[in-house]
């Protein structure tokens, strides 16, 4: 297996979830062994940032990375599971502000440019994080085991009050499932009162219909419904994959994880980083 970029530049145009205000994107392709980086444009010096979990900065209201000089870009999580479903290892990202276009609330948009830019591979092999053994990791009321695995598998349970949502469980396997097709479309999601709270703080200042599912008393307000029956537990997959995504190569291991969120998708790599005996660098496949 290759590592991977893109073949062609390619821009798209939006709006921050948080500023509400336009924000854009241009991807470029990029040597082997580059990485992820995100580059401000609005910023003259220092404004590289590189996609990694050592760099992610706040985790309560999507995933923000920042450099050592507090130069930061939001919302990143979509767009990295976009590039973690398209196997794309080498890429730079700029943007016009501190904010990563929000789109519809999924990742389909980001695999959509992806594709217009077309796939280059590279003449080097690609590498993979192998998880070498077993651990707990716990925030609050959230956990996530990790274990060695051949491939990279997810069993997933989600449990909120909502009855609408109430429990969802899903099940990840990247040789059996297409991530384009299963997970890709699903949307973030809200609650109509939490939303109301977060604008009156000055948040979620573009959060709409147009880029959230909406629920509001165990209905969904968006007219068109929901676009998988669980799409909820989907979309919390694509932010898990999207925040793993940050360990700067793919992960090879299981994970089982109940109530995950940002900020435990962050400890995880977090853990294992910080504890040598849990993984080895490979180039295989
Ligand atoms: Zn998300």
């Amino acid at each position: 297996m290759q590592q991977k970029t893109i073949k062609h530049t390619v821009s798209c145009f939006g709006i921050g979830v948080h500023s509400g205000k336009p924000a854009s994107i241009t991807l470029y392709p990029a040597p082997a062994n580059t990485g992820i980086k995100f580059v401000r444009t609005d910023i003259a010096k220092n404004n590289e940032v590189t996609a990694r979990y050592d760099f992610v900065s706040t985790t309560n209201l999507g995933t923000t990375i920042k450099n050592e000089h507090n130069v930061e870009v939001a919302t990143i999580e979509h767009l990295m599971a976009a590039l973690w479903g398209c196997k794309i290892d080498n890429i730079i990202i700029e943007t016009d502000g501190p904010e990563i276009p929000i789109m519809d609330g999924s990742s389909e948009p980001f695999i959509f440019m992806i594709e217009c830019a077309g796939i280059q591979e590279l003449d080097h092999l690609r590498k993979y994080l192998e998880i070498t053994k077993e651990m707990t990791i716990q925030d609050k009321d959230s956990i996530t085991k990790i274990s060695p695995s051949e491939d990279f598998s997810v069993d997933m349970n989600i449990e909120f009050a909502d009855k609408l949502i109430g429990k969802q469980t899903y099940q990840f396997t990247d040789r059996q499932r297409c991530f384009k097709h299963e997970l890709a479309r699903a949307r973030t999601f809200g609650f109509q009162q939490d939303a109301i709270s977060l604008q009156k703080m000055g948040l979620a200042q573009g959060a709409s219909l147009e880029n959230a599912i909406v629920l509001h008393e165990d209905k969904v307000v968006n007219s068109e419904g929901l676009r998988y029956q669980d799409e909820f537990v989907r979309h919390k997959m694509l932010d898990l994959v999207g925040d793993l995504y940050l360990a700067g190569m793919p992960i090879k291991g299981h994970f089982e994880t109940y109530k995950p969120g940002h900020t435990i998708n962050n400890k995880v790599l977090r853990s294992i980083f910080s504890d040598p005996d849990s993984f080895r660098v490979i180039e295989d496949y």
